[in-house]
């Protein structure tokens, strides 16, 4: 399927498929060929084959679908999922086996819609399990007050240590209290463990959602410049990587981000790609946008229930239309 994280990340009731769908067709129309069930990589196309194609230029947009491993003992037992493959496994086919009582571990976009993409699964009760403050939570406060809405509860300051098992499968999940001591690298404060606070939640089913980084084993990476933190570099404003031909934007560039975000890189890539087709120096200055100032801003196009039916923009829970 089409989309990318549109499809098989972002869930359903918040961004319906009917909506990514048109988006797609949109493009196709412009004769864009997408090409389906084509990964390039072991066993696949390679960067090779497609230059014997014919490209000329590559843009590599694979986002940052991999999911951060918990690194606790116990992760690989029966009823451990990770957030990511989770919401694929739904997207794709709107069904995943979840237990009666479920723990989601993190504190982003990705466990809280694990954790509500849970119960409509079909749990009875779920909880997540985030080893900072309220505070601290990078997850879009709408959804997350959306998720205790939904009796989601949400458990801060704490950390697991451990995935308990019976006979192979999920039968609880140990945790430590913590307490934030002084701010990291992300300059959030850092939870540090409370010495003997260890409790165990009752659940049989473990989602972990404590990152994604992109999965660029398709690429020769001895080849490719990446960032510090695994993904891949590319320079602005021409999104080249310092591989001649091969650009490269969205996620797998900036680790995960927003749909916005990614469109912009591929909308300014695209601009790149022509000028190198051309022959053009991609040396330049980006273009500063121009601002107007809200007052001059042409509203009579805005329909507060437009054409987009019955879609509610991601991350709102206030039934306004798109
Ligand atoms: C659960 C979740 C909720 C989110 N909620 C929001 C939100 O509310 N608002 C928001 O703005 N953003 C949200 N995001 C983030 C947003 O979805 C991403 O930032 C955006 O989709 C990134 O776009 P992309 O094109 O870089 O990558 P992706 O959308 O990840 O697309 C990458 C595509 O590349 C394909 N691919 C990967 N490797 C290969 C290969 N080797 N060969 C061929 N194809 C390959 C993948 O199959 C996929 O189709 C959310 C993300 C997740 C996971």
């Amino acid at each position: 399927m089409a989309g990318g994280m549109l499809t098989v990340g972002i869930p359903e009731y918040r961004l319906p498929r009917s909506v990514v769908q048109r988006e797609i067709a949109n493009i196709q129309k412009y004769g864009v060929e997408i090409r389906l069930n084509s990964p390039v990589g072991k066993d696949g196309l390679s960067f090779e084959s497609l230059w014997q194609e014919g490209f000329q230029a590559i843009f590599v947009a694979a986002g940052a679908h991999k999911s951060v491993p918990l690194g606790v003992p116990g992760e690989d037992l029966n009823g451990v999922y990770h957030g990511t493959a989770f919401l694929k496994e739904m997207g794709l086919r709107n069904k995943v086996k979840v237990g009666a009582k479920v723990a989601v571990i993190g504190g982003g976009n990705v466990a809280v819609d694990a954790a509500r993409s849970a119960l409509r699964a079909g749990a009875k009760e779920v909880a997540i399990v985030y080893r900072r403050s309220r505070d601290e939570m990078p997850a879009y406060p709408e959804e997350v007050a959306a998720a205790e809405g939904e009796d989601i509860r949400i458990q801060f300051l704490a950390l697991p240590k451990k995935v308990i098992g019976k006979a192979g499968k999920v039968s609880g999940l140990e945790c430590v209290k913590t307490q934030l001591g002084e701010p990291d690298a992300s300059g959030r404060r850092r939870p540090e463990p409370v010495k003997g606070s260890e409790f165990v939640i009752d659940v049989d089913t473990v989602i972990a959602a404590v990152g994604e980084v992109p999965d660029l084993s398709f690429l020769d990476t001895a080849k490719f410049f990446l960032n510090d933190n695994k993904t891949l570099k590319a320079a602005s404003p021409a999104f080249v990587t310092n591989v001649k031909g091969v650009f490269a934007g969205g996620d797998a560039v900036t680790g995960p981000a927003t749909v916005i975000e990614a469109i912009a890189a591929g909308k300014k890539a695209a601009l790149a790609i022509d000028k190198y087709l051309r022959g053009e120096s991609l040396d330049y200055q980006e273009p500063v946008p121009s601002i107007i100032s809200i007052e001059d801003v042409d509203c009579g196009e805005v329909q507060e229930e437009g054409t987009a039916g019955d879609a509610l923009a991601p991350g709102s829970q206030t039934g306004k239309k798109l």
